[in-house]
């Protein structure tokens, strides 16, 4: 491919690790991926992709971005380590639209999910996600992960008095209309931590946020 095809081509990056040499290759991170019971659905179009690259063809992160869900397709398959190293993974968000279109039926998003895990689980995708760790302590403190009260003065702010005075007085507003509380109640909130817990989530949050998790938590978590 000459430059000027190149400068032409939004997908010019697609090409060059087509033929690429896998440098470090793990079975054990194929398996996890295959084990990952969100592969479910996915793991003949995993073992059976046919590189076609219909996947990035229609992937708007592949567009815009250097990333390209089919080399993730093969490197995922050749167990290519550099995955877990990888921050073009985080580009993806989740469309679902190379799920929808792999003749396949493999699913680079859930793929992304799997490694994107393991990138957090090392510390390495650390910085991709502690942006919602405030969002996520409000979900198992509370049961609801978009807690309005941190955001109102950002809505005030942007929307002026007439919100920040509506603010002031929701909960009364939500009583007089019968709407009961913001917040769901402790049972529902109980359910919620459990699930937290029992997955392994409140570990990984403590993680994102840099805390340890208190020993005795830890050895009823395992
Ligand atoms: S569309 Fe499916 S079969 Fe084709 S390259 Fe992507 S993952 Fe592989
Ligand atoms: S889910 Fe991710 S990889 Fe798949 S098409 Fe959407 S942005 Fe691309």
């Amino acid at each position: 491919m000459t430059d000027d095809q190149r400068a032409d081509n939004p997908y010019a990056h697609v090409a060059d690790d087509a033929f690429a040499a896998t440098p470090r290759r793990d079975p054990e991170l194929v398996k996890r991926i295959l084990d990952d019971p969100r592969m479910h659905d996915h793991k003949d179009g995993f073992q059976s992709c046919i590189q076609c690259g219909v996947c990035t063809s229609g992937c708007p992160a592949a567009r815009f971005t250097e990333y390209s869900p089919r080399e993730v397709a093969r490197r995922a398959l050749d167990g290519d380590v550099t995955l877990l190293e990888d921050d073009t993974l985080w580009y993806c968000y989740y469309c679902y639209t190379c799920q929808s279109r792999c003749p396949r039926h493999n699913s680079v998003a859930v793929i992304n999910q799997v490694v994107r895990g393991m990138q957090v689980e090392s510390g390495r995708g650390r910085a991709h996600v502690e942006m919602f760790a405030e969002w996520c302590g409000a979900f198992y403190d509370k049961g609801m992960g978009g807690d309005p009260h941190l955001m109102f003065p950002a809505i005030g702010e942007a929307w002026g008095d007439k919100w920040t005075d509506f603010m002031a007085h929701l909960l009364e507003i939500r009583e007089e209309l019968g709407l009961g509380d913001l917040y769901p109640p402790d049972d529902v909130v109980k359910e919620v931590q459990t699930i937290f817990e029992e997955t392994g989530f409140k570990e990984r949050l403590a993680a994102v946020r840099g805390e340890s998790v208190p020993a005795e938590t830890a050895a009823e978590e395992g």
